[in-house]
């Protein structure tokens, strides 16, 4: 077969280490010249992350998903505090929120991450209006750089570290067949597999975790949203679910549906993982049942719309309702 593709890389500065996230933040605020640091963070970590910078002000108020309401108080204290620069120190939520601030004022972001969740190095924002979720990419909200310490995902709990992690697995096997996948982003993503496999599987391992999550979600904003993502979106807006939880439950029922419509992508994801996911679910005690989806025919009639129209096999609405009705169903996914 002859390659045929465009890939975009996105431009942003990485650094990475442990127990260095003041140095690095520091170093990152003098690199870029900022006077006047908003701080955005409900986290506790925050006040050690930012001891060697000037903090003009903080903003504490971060919610799931972004409500629009958050970002308007948000994008507020930016302008009253004379911020020049957007220093997010939390998981998805925090980050999205800088990234709010960021859409509209097009402030610079430095993002300290604290999960897995990888919105960090993506271009893609989302706000959430009367429990609808809107998203759009825009290169302003892209952090210019992101500083990742391995001690800052030490305080996460297990439970929620490995959903974490799963939601990161979910941005790699998602990008193998996702609308712009191509040869690059299925390499990260693929390495991505290797190392938040060996991380799950080795507690405590928060490097290979890390560079994992990274890798996911460079790959993933590469290759954009597959079936996965576009099930999780519509039903974390609709029902309001819990973003790692549902990531995690839903991708063994979304690898099974496609995997056998690209043979050779299921083999390289197997390989990368070390065996099937499922075990490794069961190894690391990860949960594969999807909860909180009242209705699983409503839910497979929002979704179907959104499917996009490179999957790898044609998806029919009473297709995710077999995918969804499995996903609640424990026995379904062994
Ligand atoms: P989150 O940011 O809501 O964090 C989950 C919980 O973990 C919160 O209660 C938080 O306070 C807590 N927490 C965070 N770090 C911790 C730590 N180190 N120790 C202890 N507790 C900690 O959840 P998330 O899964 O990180 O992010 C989910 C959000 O990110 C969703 O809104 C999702 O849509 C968004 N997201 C966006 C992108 C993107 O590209 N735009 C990518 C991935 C996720």
């Amino acid at each position: 077969m002859t390659w045929q593709f465009e890939h975009v890389t996105l431009g942003q500065r990485v650094r990475f280490g442990t127990g260095t996230a003041a140095d690095d933040l520091a170093a990152e605020v003098a690199r870029l010249g900022a006077r006047r640091v908003l701080v955005i963070s409900a986290e506790a970590v925050a006040a050690e992350v930012t001891a060697k910078i000037d903090v003009a002000a903080l903003c504490t108020d971060v919610a799931p998903h972004v409500p629009v309401e958050n970002a308007e108080r948000a994008r507020a204290l930016a302008v009253e505090s004379g911020a020049d620069l957007l220093v997010s120190v939390g998981g998805g939520s925090t980050t999205g929120l800088a990234k709010a601030i960021a859409l509209t004022t097009g402030l610079p972001i430095v993002a300290v991450p604290t999960t897995y969740a990888g919105s960090e190095a993506t271009n893609v924002w989302g706000l959430t209006e009367a429990a609808r979720k809107t998203t759009g990419s825009d290169d302003r909200v892209l952090p210019v750089t992101v500083v990742y310490d391995t001690t800052l995902t030490a305080s996460l709990p297990r439970d929620l570290a490995i959903a974490s992690g799963c939601n990161a697995l979910a941005h790699c096997v998602d990008s193998m067949w996702a609308p712009r996948t191509d040869p690059i982003n299925q390499a990260l993503a693929l390495e991505g597999m290797r190392a938040l496999s060996r991380g799950l599987r080795t507690p405590g391992d928060r490097e290979q975790m890390l560079y994992g999550a990274y890798l996911a979600a460079v790959a993933f904003a590469s290759a954009g949203s597959g079936l996965h993502h576009k099930i999780c979106h519509v039903l974390g807006g609709a029902y309001n679910l819990p973003h790692a939880e549902t990531h995690t439950a839903v991708l063994p029922h979304v690898l099974a549906f496609n995997g056998p419509a690209v043979p050779e992508a299921a083999a390289r994801i197997e390989e990368a993982l070390g065996g099937g996911l499922i075990d490794l679910y069961d190894e690391v005690g990860a949960s594969h049942v999807l909860r909180g989806v009242p209705d699983v025919r409503e839910a497979a009639r929002l979704v179907l719309p959104s499917v996009p129209p490179s999957n790898p096999r044609e998806v029919t609405e009473d297709d995710l309702i077999s995918l969804l009705t499995a996903a609640q169903n424990p026995s379904g996914a062994s």
